[in-house]
């Protein structure tokens, strides 16, 4: 039987460090490397912030966050119900970024496909977003 945790968290940039350690305290009952550990926190806070930023644009709503535990595989979900992306392909390209004049370098799906074993997005415009990853 699989551990689940579910939260949900307004789109506040303070709670992107807040979900990355809820997340690595959960994951802690899998006895993690450190490295592990790091990888997953990486990851939840680019998927995280993205749904802040990106998602919402900065106007607020609620963030969806899955974490699942099945033996030794942790499935951690982020869903917004934001914006939505047109071209996930794209979107999911090493620097591509809508954002080219903010700080955004577009590395954020690239970091969270090097760091996890499976990143899968899911996006309809004015639906949302839905990024699910593995490790
Ligand atoms: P960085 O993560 O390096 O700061 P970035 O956020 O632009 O830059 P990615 O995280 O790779 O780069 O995301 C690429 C693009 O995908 C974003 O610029 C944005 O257009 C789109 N995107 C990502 N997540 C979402 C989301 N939750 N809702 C809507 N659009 C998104
Ligand atoms: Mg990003």
């Amino acid at each position: 039987r699989p551990e689940v945790l579910r939260m949900e968290i307004e789109s506040l940039s303070r709670n992107e460090e807040f979900a990355r350690v809820v997340v690595s305290v959960f994951m802690a009952r899998m006895n993690p490397t450190l490295e592990e550990l790091d990888d997953v926190k990486t990851a939840v806070s680019e998927a995280v912030t993205n749904a802040v930023i990106h998602g919402y644009q900065g106007n607020g709503g609620i963030i969806y966050l899955e974490v699942e535990i099945l033996k030794q595989e942790l499935t951690v979900t982020v869903r917004d119900t934001g914006i939505g992306i047109p071209n996930i392909v794209q979107a999911m390209e090493p620097m591509f970024t809508t954002d080219p004049e903010g700080e955004r370098s577009g590395m954020g799906f690239s970091f969270m496909e090097a760091f996890m074993d499976e990143v899968r997005v899911e996006s309809e415009p004015d639906k949302g977003t839905v990024v699910t990853m593995k490790k």
